[in-house]
């Protein structure tokens, strides 16, 4: 069998990953699509995580023999700068859910048909629109997609799950002609947080679906054209710090109508609580945001400038700093259980011996760039994107 890029698996503009925000806010999906892709360190983590379990998975269902498991598997472990005991015994938990399933598959109808990594396309109500499905399982006229998710942030409920319906309705409208479809299931197993989540809906109430909330979407989507409606679903978005409907919605919070009395009721804070999380992640986007066009675009953020980030002071060699004090000093005053940290040490032989004595022995290492109010009095630092320019 062919082995699969995991990391390179298309992505369609209108994706099954992103249908839960192009459902929510159509024009998001083509201002979002030019701009460039970001990989998280989870991401790559959870390409590897889906890399081995196809190598556990080909070899349950035969497509591969004993040897050619081990043999990949080896090369993985060398390879794979991701792979850990730790994601092996998480594997092997999800394979064992699918290998269940695959059973349970084969006791209903000895001709279940198993599919791995398939391509599942669900074009006729989303434009160009494909997937793909980890594990599908076709027997007696019921069809069940399984996705694993490996991240561990936020558990992932299958019930009306946008992305995991439309790989439902790819693999039905693939497999209905052949196999007679009557029953869809879509399940998320999410192995480190031993979440196993199923959503089973008729095929009708699946296709219903599409054409009466999928499709009319997916037709505004792919012109640009809606309304931009902002919530939860901005998290991923690719506009997220630039966007105006975001930043109008979280403004919204400095135009609350607040009543008389001077002071909040608790019925107010409640309101207000709701919308300050929202507020707490827009703001974190639009700081990471203006950091990033600073120091790595080298662009000027008016009213800002990046300077030098404070950092602590620590022992250029914690050895010498024993055996300097141990003259003086029981080793329990100075080194309880480890070597007390430099205030604490200030403190237990005073000011004026610590800098007598160690002041040759302590760095402050250089600070993180950090972006700041142009009154700062800290000089400014040039940027990496300066930095190269100046470099050249
Ligand atoms: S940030 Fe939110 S409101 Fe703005 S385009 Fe993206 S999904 Fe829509």
């Amino acid at each position: 069998m062919a082995e699969i890029n995991h990391a390179e698996r298309a992505h369609a503009t209108l994706s099954a990953s992103g249908a839960h925000r192009w459902m929510a806010c159509t024009p998001s999906a083509m201002l979002e699509k030019d701009l460039p892709d970001t990989t998280s360190e989870f991401a790559k983590e959870g390409t590897t995580a889906h890399e081995l379990s196809e190598i556990y998975l080909s070899h349950e269902i035969g497509e591969i023999n004993k040897s050619t498991r081990t043999r990949r598997i080896n090369r993985f472990k060398k390879e794979n700068a991701y792979y850990s005991q730790e994601m092996i015994d998480y594997v092997e938990k999800y394979v064992d859910i699918v290998v269940e399933k695959i059973n349970e598959a084969k006791a209903r109808s000895d001709d279940a048909v198993i599919l791995l990594e398939q391509r599942l396309d669900f074009s006729e109500w989303v434009p160009r629109g494909y997937g793909t499905g980890d594990v599908v399982i076709i027997s007696d006229g019921h069809l069940e997609v399984v996705d694993l998710k490996y991240g561990k942030g936020v558990e992932v409920s299958a019930v009306e799950n946008e992305q995991l319906r439309l790989y439902g309705l790819g693999a039905f409208n693939q497999f209905d002609m052949l196999y007679d479809i009557e029953t869809v299931s879509m399940t998320i197993v999410q192995p480190r947080l031993d979440n196993l989540s199923t959503e089973t809906l008729e095929a009708e109430t699946l296709v219903e679906w599409a054409k009466t909330e999928v499709k009319p979407k997916a037709d505004l989507a792919w012109s640009g054209e809606g309304e931009f409606v902002a919530g939860d679903h901005c998290r991923f978005c690719k506009l997220k710090a630039t966007c105006r409907a975001r930043a109008e919605e979280n403004l919204k919070m400095a135009q609350y109508e607040f009543d008389k009395p001077a002071e909040l009721s608790l019925d107010e804070i409640g309101q207000i609580l709701f919308k300050a999380g929202e507020l707490q992640k827009w703001a974190k986007d639009i700081e990471k945001y203006a950091f990033d066009q600073a120091e790595k675009h080298g662009k000027k953020v008016p009213g800002w400038k990046l300077v030098e980030g404070r950092s602590n002071r620590k022992y250029a060699d914690e050895a010498k700093v024993l055996s300097t004090l141990k003259v003086d000093y029981e080793l329990d005053s100075i080194a309880p259980r480890k070597i007390l940290g430099i205030t604490a040490m200030e403190k237990a032989i005073g000011k004026k011996v610590f800098a007598e004595k160690l002041s040759d022995l302590v760095i402050k290492p250089a600070g993180k760039p950090t972006l700041v109010p142009e009154g700062d009095k800290r000089p400014e630092l040039n940027s990496t994107a300066s930095a190269q320019a100046d470099f050249k």
